[in-house]
């Protein structure tokens, strides 16, 4: 029986043990008090672990190296996650955009799920256990040294150690200098799916405000679309955030300069968004244009709205004219903000780069430059938009690398 060495207990090292632990004998080092501290803290707490799409939709939601990711998406779906976690006793749900969740709505329970197939599966778990150094000669990896100097000795080692974003969680891009240092090229990491900074100091008064049903688009330099999702969004103090604002990320590039449009009213054309203010207007029809729009948005947007409109707050709405409705119309179908940049790394739902695609195999997750060495997870250069793509991709390489380590 070889002995296996998986290094980071996220979703990924846990799948890898457990799969590994088939057929051999695997030890999980995690450098944490605990197993997957950021699996804790991911969908707000309840984990939205993979996505009810079929599979093969996969790739369109992986903006990152989706290709790589054939072998292992194929070889362990999304339908096998919901099976191995059904068979576990985690009841799941589909919610809004096909994501999975456990129907107790809590992470814990597709940890604690994960932990006790470990334990089951005779995975020795090391936990307070910081790899510090790993040990290679002649492109063969003999074991790892641990912070305490202690060193685990190994036939095969699998990485899984995550990216750089949440730092606190555990995940410092560590496996990034190990496999530098291993000979691995490292893609520049940059944050993906982060929150966006914003120029225009007014966001800051709708602090809190989430929209529900609106457009976003990211238009560049030259005033071209990149970008557009209908979806959720929300004001914070520097900025934007919330699902679409995540995925718009991955678009908008450092030392670029790019404007954030809001359609507020998406499901309207012009035409039928002017009927509906006019609706308004003849219902306020004797009051000031700043209390004639409570019908149409929220309370915390209206102040705004009257600001960048143009017209004077308290002018009668029965003496609004054409024009100035037309501009409105168009204000809200084009509320613009100009992006200051992306929130820094650490806040990032995942990283994008990592270690380099072209030197792992994709049918095995073996390092094509380090003989008994196997990658999995976020390490790698892959990323995904938000929607439970990243567990997934988290939990086939981890399935991959497990099944295949030793093999020949
Ligand atoms: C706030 C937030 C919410 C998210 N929500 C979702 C979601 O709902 N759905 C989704 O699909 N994705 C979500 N993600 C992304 C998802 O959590 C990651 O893509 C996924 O956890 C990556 O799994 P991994 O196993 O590769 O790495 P990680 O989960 O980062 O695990 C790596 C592990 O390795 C350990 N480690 C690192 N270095 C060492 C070392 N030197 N020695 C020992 N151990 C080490 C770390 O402590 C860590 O436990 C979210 C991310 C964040 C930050």
């Amino acid at each position: 029986m070889a002995k296996v060495i998986v290094i980071g207990g996220g979703p990924a090292g846990m799948m890898a043990a457990i799969t590994a632990a088939e057929k051999h004998k695997v030890t999980l080092i995690e450098k944490n008090d605990k197993l997957g501290k950021k699996l804790f803290i991911t969908g707000k707490g309840r984990c939205n672990v993979t996505n009810g799409k079929d599979i093969g939709e996969f790739f369109d939601y992986i903006p990152g190296n989706s290709q790589f990711l054939y072998s292992s998406l194929y070889t362990f779906t999304n339908e096998n996650v919901m099976n191995f976690f059904e068979k576990l006793g985690v009841k799941l749900k589909v919610e809004r955009g096909d994501r999975v969740f456990p129907e107790s709505d809590k992470s814990s329970d597709i940890i604690r799920a994960l932990e006790k197939e470990l334990i089951k599966k005779n995975v020795e778990i090391l936990l307070n256990s910081e790899v510090e150094e790993i040990i290679e000669n002649n492109k063969e990896i003999s074991s790892v040294k641990l912070k305490n100097d202690k060193i685990i000795k190994g036939d095969y080692f699998i990485m899984t150690t995550g990216g750089i974003s949440y730092p606190q969680t555990g995940s410092t891009g560590d496996g990034y200098k190990f496999a530098k240092k291993l000979g691995h090229c490292i893609i520049d990491l940059k944050p993906s799916l982060v929150p966006l900074e914003i120029e225009d100091s007014w966001v800051k008064d709708l602090q809190g405000l989430s929209l529900k049903n609106v457009e976003l688009s990211i238009k560049n330099s030259k005033g071209k679309t990149i970008y557009s999702e209908f979806g959720e969004m929300l004001f914070t103090h520097f900025g934007i955030s919330g699902p679409i604002v995540l995925s718009a990320s991955r678009f908008v590039k450092e030392k670029e300069s790019f404007h954030a449009i809001i359609n507020l009213k998406p499901a309207l054309n012009e035409e039928e968004l002017d009927k509906r203010i006019q609706k308004d207007f003849a219902k306020y029809i004797n009051k000031d244009f700043k209390n004639s729009l409570e019908d149409l948005l929220p309370k915390k947007l209206i102040d705004i709205i009257i600001k960048l409109s143009n017209i004077p707050e308290n002018k009668k709405v029965n003496s609004i004219t054409k024009e100035e409705r037309k501009n409105l119309v168009n204000l809200l179908h084009n509320l613009t903000l100009k992006v200051k940049g992306l929130r820094p790394i650490a806040e990032a739902i995942v990283t994008s780069g990592g270690v380099c695609v072209k030197e792992v195999d994709p049918s095995t997750m073996k390092s094509k430059i380090i003989n008994n060495l196997y990658f999995a997870g976020e390490v790698l250069d892959v990323d995904a938009y938000t929607g439970g793509y990243n567990i997934q991709i988290a939990f086939s390489t981890g399935y991959l690398a497990g099944t295949m380590v030793g093999e020949k």
